[in-house]
């Protein structure tokens, strides 16, 4: 497969994880020296993941940019779409994921859901990533069926998409049995050196502020 200027951060559900990653990529891109920003460009309920990507890449681009098809409805983006009697075509998509391509050395996209969830009118994130021959990264809560769920995902893949996924493994506030050992269990069915964890970073910053503001009353 060509290389590609797109990574697609895809989950094996909805709420698993795939903004904080796509964000943290982003931003790790970025301090690395390499030109990237990150799109969401379909939001349904709301638009803070779009901010967030947007946040990530230094306010880059347009909110309009980042995220050009928005709905009320907290739906599947199809549903909420048609709500408003809209529709989202794969076309249209793929055009303003190109044009700003035009302009970087790589663009993250997150889609909306898993990876087939329906995004618009006929497509849904696989779609979208064969459209963009993008490189697809697997967000995957690292809980007990994590193993099941990424393989799950990797078998709706295309072929030529699947070997070139990277799977992110979430991991829990707290280790547990199934946490520590589903690295290792995936890694017999899917190369090890393409699947990564990453830490609870909410509890992280939590505890990071907490941190703070414990040694600024010391310091005071
Ligand atoms: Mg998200």
């Amino acid at each position: 497969m060509k290389s590609s200027r797109f990574i697609f951060v895809t989950g094996t559900d909805t709420d698993v994880g795939k903004t904080v990653f796509a964000a943290d990529l982003t931003r790790t891109l970025i301090q690395l020296g390499a030109r990237v920003v990150a799109l969401k460009p379909i939001c349904s309920g709301g638009r803070d993941d779009a901010r967030k990507l947007r946040s990530a890449a230094g306010n880059a681009l347009s909110l309009d940019d980042v995220n050009p098809w928005h709905f009320r409805a907290a739906l599947s983006p199809d549903l909420a779409a048609r709500r408003e009697k809209k529709c989202v075509r794969l076309a249209a998509l793929v055009a303003h994921a190109e044009k700003m391509a035009r302009r970087y050395e790589l663009v993250v996209v997150e889609g909306a859901g898993g990876l087939l969830s329906p995004l618009g009118e006929g497509f849904d994130s696989r779609d979208l990533i064969v459209a963009l021959r993008a490189r697809p990264i697997i967000v995957c809560p690292n809980r007990l069926g994590a193993v099941n769920q990424v393989r799950l995902v990797l078998e709706a893949l295309p072929v030529t998409y699947a070997k070139q996924a990277r799977v992110v493994l979430v991991n829990p506030p707290h280790a547990d049995a199934p946490s520590r050992s589903n690295r290792l269990l995936l890694a017999k069915f899917f190369p090890a050196d393409r699947i990564f964890e990453m830490p609870w970073l909410k509890q992280k910053r939590t505890l990071d502020l907490k941190a703070r503001s414990k040694s600024r009353r010391r310091t005071k």
